[in-house]
C-alpha cells in the first residue's frame, strides 16, 4: 500500500474486505467455482485482476469469495476445465475465511 499506483488499484478491495460487502456498482453476480470438477491448478488465481483479487486457494480446494469478485470474467477464460459458473444465489462468506482474507490482505504488498 506504499505505493501510489497499487493503492489506488487496491483501495476499492482493500474498502470492500473491511466492510465485508460486494461493491455497490456491479451489475454481474458473483461467479463461483465447481468444486466437484476443480483439479486446483491455480489458473483462474493469477487470472483474476489484482484489483479483486477473488480467488484463494486454500489447500484443499480454490474458492471465489463473492464479495470480492465482480463477475468479470477473466479467470473463466483461465479454467482448463470449465468449471467456474456464475452464482446468482451466492451467500455471504463466513468469519473464519474473511479472518484468513484479512491476514493475507495485511501480509503482502
Ligand atoms: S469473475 Fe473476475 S473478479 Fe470474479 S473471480 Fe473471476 S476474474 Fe476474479
Ligand atoms: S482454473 Fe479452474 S480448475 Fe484451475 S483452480 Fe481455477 S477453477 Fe479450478
Amino acid at each position: 500500500m506504499e505505493n501510489n499506483a497499487s493503492s489506488a488499484a487496491l483501495s476499492g478491495r482493500a474498502e470492500r474486505i473491511a466492510s465485508r460487502s460486494r461493491g455497490d456498482n456491479w451489475k454481474k453476480p458473483p461467479r463461483r467455482i465447481e468444486k466437484s470438477e476443480c483439479i486446483t491448478c491455480d489458473s483462474c488465481l493469477r487470472g483474476c485482476p489484482a484489483e479483486f483479487g477473488a480467488i484463494f486457494d486454500r489447500g484443499l480446494d480454490v474458492v471465489i469469495i463473492p464479495e470480492l469478485c465482480s463477475g468479470c470474467p477473466a479467470c473463466v477464460l483461465e479454467c482448463p476445465v470449465d468449471c467456474i459458473y456464475v452464482d446468482e444465489d451466492w451467500t455471504p462468506t463466513d468469519d473464519s475465511m474473511w479472518n484468513h482474507i484479512e491476514l493475507t490482505a495485511g501480509g503482502t504488498s
